[in-house]
Parts: structure tokens; C-alpha cells; sequence
């Protein structure tokens, strides 16, 4: 069994030759296929993978995942949706391309929300992904498949991508790290777009120093891709470091107090309690950790500038999808028709929700008033936090209201007055600004997470406060236990 290991560990044991790189990936496709089985979590397995040269790489002849939504040259890419069933596309996205140059093996593409839409892992068109903690739960999405597969020790990491939290609540969830770089620091080229604005790529790994290292990789500045950026300087896993003393964090006292909530469940308040808890952790470590109030009413629009601003991307991003170009052709008598054959047919009805909303906020009479303003209190919400990070190398908050929900039933729909508390992490994406998820033990026997978002091109600070907060404490490279 070797897929449970660190990267570091799998090169050392293929350099010593341990191991190769074929029996690597023998290894992986034979996991996938059991985790395949238990949690529904790919859309391909790509059984006639073979292994790989061994090099210096650190990721040399290792095999990863994909998440569905990223371009794979000559590999089904469906994005999880009925639209792009049979879409099989004729390049790769750049990261793709830079983890084939650095050797690396990828063997499945993993499953997830239509097109990164949603946040559970149940609209996906090969159906809903569970969690193998406890297969009568969530993943939480969209990168559902992704979290499944890396907590079960399919490999040691597969890729993400992050629009509202996609990588960093389903990481929580599963028990593992996910990490989203700054804004444009990973190219986007070839990733499905969502809400472009929005939209980054990212890991799930078991440990700070696994995600390090494939970012290192996947990052650069690209030609394809104007937002991305040159961070030639930035070599994360080289300058990871657990001194962090002096480091100054902050946390939103609105989002953790309970207080100021009136009918928490159990499992939140416990939650919570451990996220201060960890508070008191990452004190010791020689950090100081300042309570800071945020607007209530900044804080409540997170979530409506969030649909309004993503949902109008995605109505305009998701338009070349007809049926003519990609994807099965509609029936009809005319490319009207066939059109709407094609979207009525592919599209799961939470994204045709969706599109009304995008449609309407777009639409010239209502502009002003919702996407305009959208814009507006995004702004704002970036500008506070671009303030405080001035004096604060970062802000520490709990990921969601508690453990992995509940598949059936209603738990789905969080209460109101729970949405900041679930819905927060948005803020990274608001502002491009790094953001990691990394384990902080469980409430019901169920792993739950904690999350450190810090300024933009401020990616080595986070990098390294997570990493000296997972040294002290028992969740580093954890595998998923099935509890129940
Ligand atoms: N849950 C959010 C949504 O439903 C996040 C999606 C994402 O980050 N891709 O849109």
C-alpha cells in the first residue's frame, strides 16, 4: 500500500526503486475503482494508464486525480454535466500540461457539482458523490470527487477548481487540506469557466507540504490566460517554514461568536467551541490572534453579491453551450429549437435556476439595481478585508456550520441566520486572496475544518501558518475512517 503516503515519501521510495511508477498506478486505478464503488466519485477511470519516468520531479511517475472540469487532451472532460457527456477535448489546460512536463500520472477524473455549480456533490450527471467517512453524507462540492478520492488514499492529491469555496468546504468535510493560490496564479486556461472572476484553480492534498509542492507546479504566467500572472519568485514548498512567531491573525467575531446566533444546532456549537480551541493552539505557537467586528450588514451580503455576481458570469459564460459547437446535438427543426432542445435536456435544474437569475440580473432595467450594486458591495467587502490585512497577516475562521450534512432530508438548506457562517469563505474568492483548509479534528466523529485566508501574493504566509498549526495537531495526512 503506498498511495496513503506523502509525495515526498512515494519519490523516495520510487528513487530508492521500492517501488515503480507502474505499480504506482496499478495501485491507483485498483483504488478507484473500490472507491468508485462505495462513493461515486469519478466520471472516468483511466484504466490502461501506464507509469511514468522517475526524475528529480517530486511529482515524477506519481498519479493524481482531475477533477472533470479541467481540459484533458484525448479524455473524456464533462465538467459533470449531460451537456458534455461525450466531450473528449484536443488540447489540455495549463495546468495539465505543466504536471505532464513534471512527470506526474493522472488516472481518473473525478466527479463534481455541473460545472462547479453547487456546493453538495449531488448534481452531478453521474450522480451524487458520498462521503467515505460516512456514506449516508455529503462531500460538500463542487470538487466532491476530488476530497472523496484524496481522503481515501486514492493518491496523494487531484486538482480543484474554486469559485465560491468548491475546494475548500468539500476538503473540510473529507477531512484533508485544500488550498486555492492568489487570483491568476494558476492559469485558467482550459478550465471550464464559471464565473471568471471567481474562478480558481487549486489542490486537495493530505498535508500543507503536499499541496506546496503541486502548486509550485501548476502555477506560472500564461499567454492564455491574462489574469494569470508571473510568480517566478514565489517557490512555496522551498520557503515553507512552521517559525511563525509574531504572525498576527484575525478572526470575524460576528461569524464565530455564538452569541450571536439564536438557535444553533449542536454539532455547530461544538464546532465552534473547537474552533476556539484551535484558537488557543495557534496562540501557543507564538501567534497573536485578535477578535475583530466586520459590519453585519457587509457581512450578510456576502452571500447575495456571491449569486448575483457568479450567476450572471455563468448565464454569459455557459451561452456557447448549444449542442452545435460541443455536446450532443438538440432535436428540432431549427437551431433555435435544437438549441433549447440541447439546454432544456443537458442542463440539471439547479443550473437552469441559475441562468433565470443571471438573465434577470443582467437584464438593462435591472442592472443597476443588482449586478451593478453586486459589484459595488463586492468592493467593499474587498476593500475591509484589504484593510485589515494591512495590520493582520491573516484571517483564521471555522469552514461551515460543522461536519459533513445529512444526503437526505432538508438539512441541506441551512437555517438564515447560518448562511455567513457557511457561506463566508466566499470572501476569498471576492478578493482573489489565498485561501487553506486544513483538518481541525471532529465533532461526531466526523472530520471538520479551519481555514486561513491571507492578502493577495501573500501565499507563502498562509502556506506557512497552516503548516506550523497542522505540525501540532494529529490530522496530517489523516485517511478516511468509515464511521458509520
Ligand atoms: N457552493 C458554491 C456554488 O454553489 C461554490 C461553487 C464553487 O466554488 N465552484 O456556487
Amino acid at each position: 500500500m503506498y498511495m496513503n503516503k506523502t509525495i515526498k515519501e512515494l519519490h523516495e521510495d520510487l528513487i530508492s526503486g521500492k517501488v515503480t511508477s507502474d505499480e504506482l498506478v496499478k495501485e491507483s486505478i485498483s483504488k478507484s475503482h473500490e472507491v468508485q464503488d462505495k462513493c461515486n466519485a469519478f466520471v472516468t477511470i483511466l484504466d490502461d494508464q501506464k507509469g511514468g519516468k522517475v526524475t528529480d520531479n517530486l511529482l515524477s511517475g506519481i498519479p493524481y486525480g482531475v477533477k472533470d472540469n479541467y481540459s484533458t487532451k484525448g479524455i473524456l472532460s464533462t465538467g459533470s454535466s449531460n451537456t458534455l457527456k461525450d466531450y473528449v477535448p484536443f488540447f489540455d489546460a495549463t495546468a495539465i500540461t505543466k504536471l505532464y512536463e513534471a512527470g506526474a500520472i493522472p488516472v481518473n477524473k473525478t466527479a463534481m457539482d455541473e460545472f462547479g455549480m453547487g456546493g453538495t456533490g449531488t448534481t452531478c450527471h453521474t450522480g451524487t458523490v458520498l462521503n467515505p467517512w460516512d456514506l449516508s453524507r455529503m462531500c460538500a462540492g463542487s470538487s466532491a470527487g476530488s476530497a472523496a478520492a484524496v481522503a481515501s488514499g486514492v493518491y496523494p492529491y487531484a486538482l480543484g477548481s474554486d469559485t465560491g469555496d468548491s475546494i475548500r468546504k468539500p476538503a473540510a468535510f473529507c477531512g484533508i487540506v485544500g488550498y486555492k493560490p492568489t487570483y491568476g496564479m494558476i492559469s485558467r486556461y482550459g478550465l471550464f469557466p464559471f464565473a471568471s472572476s471567481l474562478d480558481h484553480c487549486g489542490v486537495l492534498t493530505r498535508s500543507v507540504e503536499d499541496a506546496a509542492i503541486v502548486v509550485d507546479t501548476m502555477k506560472g504566467i500564461d499567454k492564455k490566460d491574462m489574469t494569470s500572472w508571473d510568480s517566478s519568485n514565489i517557490k512555496l514548498y522551498d520557503n515553507l517554514t512552521s517559525d511563525v512567531l509574531g504572525k498576527k491573525l484575525f478572526y470575524i467575531k460576528e461569524i464565530v461568536d455564538k452569541n450571536n446566533y439564536k438557535n444553533l444546532p449542536k454539532e455547530t456549537i461544538e464546532h465552534l467551541d473547537n474552533f476556539m480551541k484551535t484558537i488557543e493552539l495557534v496562540k501557543s505557537l507564538g501567534m497573536e490572534v485578535e477578535e475583530v467586528s466586520i459590519n453585519q450588514d457587509l457581512l450578510n451580503a456576502i452571500s447575495s453579491v456571491y449569486v448575483v455576481i457568479s450567476c450572471a458570469e455563468a448565464t454569459s459564460n455557459m451561452s456557447n453551450l448549444t449542442g452545435f459547437i460541443f455536446g450532443p446535438r438538440g432535436e428540432g427543426k431549427n437551431y433555435i429549437e435544437q438549441m433549447k432542445d440541447h439546454r432544456t435536456k443537458g442542463f440539471s435544474s439547479l443550473i437552469k435556476r441559475r441562468f433565470v437569475i443571471g438573465s434577470y440580473v443582467l437584464q438593462i432595467v435591472n442592472q443597476e439595481r443588482y449586478f451593478k450594486n453586486a459589484q459595488r458591495a463586492r468592493r467593499m467587502i474587498v476593500d475591509t478585508m484589504k484593510e485589515l490585512f494591512k495590520k493582520y497577516d491573516g484571517l483564521i475562521l471555522p469552514v461551515g456550520t460543522g461536519p459533513a450534512k445529512k444526503l437526505e432530508n432538508d438539512e441541506m438548506v441551512t437555517d438564515d441566520e447560518l448562511t455567513v457562517l457557511d457561506e463566508h469563505l466566499q470572501i476569498g474568492n471576492f478578493g482573489g486572496f489565498p485561501s487553506i483548509t486544513i483538518p481541525n479534528g471532529f465533532v461526531d466523529n466526523l472530520p471538520v475544518g479551519i481555514n486561513i485566508t491571507g492578502n493577495c501574493y501573500d501565499d507563502q504566509n498562509i502556506l506557512n501558518i497552516a503548516y506550523a498549526l497542522e505540525s501540532k495537531m494529529n490530522y496530517k495526512n489523516q485517511i478516511a475512517k468509515e464511521v458509520k
